[in-house]
């Protein structure tokens, strides 16, 4: 996420009585200044998952991070498994980034007119993701989602859109809808005012399954502008694509002359260098038409993008008659932070990131395991999370299966001993290429207590 406040059927969770392990928390700055925000900020927080409404508690505030770790306002200090949600995939105040950063506010902070820095960002953006010819850089995921969405729209000529329940591809009305887990039906929404109208056009099959793709094609050929998918869903936690179904997503679309958008905000240049792309279609010869970014290139600061065939990239203003447009699109302090992230994720760094992935998933389960807790550890690539049930996970319905108070045990047993998981059981985990030896050794002495608190969770 993310940022939303957790897997979509989870955004009415109460905040509820403090749960297991929240009662004993001491923050006194944090909880001072969460009491400040409640009074001029909607739920204290201006992303809900941030508030811990699923996990129960106090949100830390934080103060400052370098490398693995970050601090709270009371000086606590966290082995943080977070990462802003991916962007810090080098870790917190990297030099480089922090140097090109500084380097890029000493020339001035936007200028509204072009400039060299996002010419360089979507240079390296193109190089490393073979089908994104051309790309076009704006300020966040979902205005990235929102923009591929019109492109293909307007491309095709088309309005119907396919997408997965468990999804998520940003707060875009259109695409904020999961519907229940009818086959083919037409998406209801998923949020108060988002209108019936806007998701009328939007059909929302179950993840991972081929059959109810080509059942929608067949009802309505000719009529699907394009299905977005992401290109590995970890916003339901992490469900990996069942071997075949994106290359299958490409092959139905392409069929009835739709396009195939996947959603790399998340997994892009994350899980390799090019992405989830890089571990699936480059290999079993697939493409998207478009595809979408965030998180890691902005490296922290707000980019995202969306790119590719430059056929249909050129329908975009001010070559073509779909319009999309910003003010601070391409921004040189940005796209400073981005270019400086990417061009640090070499292959050592991939290297690092799949090795310290599997440790941790490793220990997890292990602990898990040894306290008798019900689990299942899922990864895409150095993605990875638990789902505190027994059952497999391969679509929304499953994961939504999983018993979410069994994690807030775990989530306040884990942050007791400074370690700092996402907030909800419905994320991804992520780490970085600063998580070194005495980060996972953290981690490892944290993982026994907190599974023996989910266990006590479960009864
Ligand atoms: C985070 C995310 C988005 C939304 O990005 P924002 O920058 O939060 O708007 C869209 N799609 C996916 C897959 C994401 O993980």
């Amino acid at each position: 996420m993310t940022q939303r406040s957790s897997a979509p059927g989870e955004s009415t969770t109460p905040a509820g009585p403090a749960t297991p392990g929240a009662g004993v928390e001491h923050v006194p700055a944090s909880a001072a200044l969460f009491a400040r925000a409640l009074k001029v900020t909607p739920g204290g927080v201006n992303s809900p998952v941030r508030a811990f409404r699923s996990v129960g508690g106090t949100p830390r505030f934080m103060m400052s991070g370098s490398g693995a770790r970050i601090t709270d306002a009371d000086g606590n200090s966290y082995v943080d498994l977070v990462g802003s949600w991916g962007p810090m995939i080098l870790g917190h105040a990297h030099p480089a980034v922090l140097e090109a950063v500084s380097a890029a506010v000493s020339r001035g902070l936007s200028f509204g007119a072009p400039g060299e820095g996002e010419v360089a960002l979507a240079e390296e953006i193109v190089a490393r993701v073979a089908p994104v010819q051309q790309v076009r850089l704006v300020s966040s995921g979902t205005e990235a989602t929102m923009s591929a969405i019109r492109l293909a729209r307007g491309f095709t000529g088309r309005s119907k859109i396919v997408k997965f329940a468990g999804c998520y591809h940003g707060h875009v009305d259109a695409l904020l809808a999961s519907a229940g887990s009818g086959v083919a039906t037409f998406a209801l929404p998923d949020s108060a005012g988002v209108t019936k109208a806007t998701t009328a056009e939007v059909i929302v099959l179950p993840y991972n399954d081929l059959a109810a793709v080509r059942d929608a094609f067949a009802r309505h050929g000719g009529e699907i502008a394009a299905v977005i998918t992401e290109a590995a869903a970890a916003n339901m936690g992490v469900v990996p694509p069942v071997d075949g179904f994106n290359h299958g997503l490409a092959e139905a679309a392409h069929a009835d002359g739709a396009l195939l958008i996947t959603d790399e905000v998340m997994t892009g240049f994350r899980v390799s260098r090019s992405g989830m792309y890089g571990l699936d279609g480059a290999h079993q010869g697939w493409a998207p038409d478009l595809m979408t970014f965030g998180k890691v290139i902005g490296g922290g600061l707000p980019v995202g993008a969306f790119g590719g065939r430059a056929d249909i990239m050129n329908h975009l203003a001010p070559v073509g008659p779909v319009y999309q447009a910003g003010t601070l699109s391409g921004n040189p302090i940005a796209t400073a932070a981005g270019l400086a992230t990417l061009r640090g994720c070499q292959d050592s760094v991939y290297r690092h990131l799949d090795e310290t992935a599997r440790i941790v998933v490793d220990l997890a389960s292990e602990a898990l395991t040894a306290a008798g807790v019900p689990h299942r550890l899922q990864r895409a690539g150095n993605l990875f999370s638990v789902f505190f049930t027994g059952g497999v996970v391969t679509n929304y319905d499953q994961a939504r299966a999983q018993s979410s108070a069994a994690y807030a045990a775990f989530f306040h047993g884990m942050l007791e001993a400074g370690v700092y998981l996402p907030p909800s059981a419905f994320e991804a985990w992520f780490v970085s290429a600063a998580h070194d030896d005495e980060a996972v050794e953290r981690i490892a002495s944290a993982l026994p207590g907190a599974a023996r608190a989910a266990a006590e969770a479960l009864g």
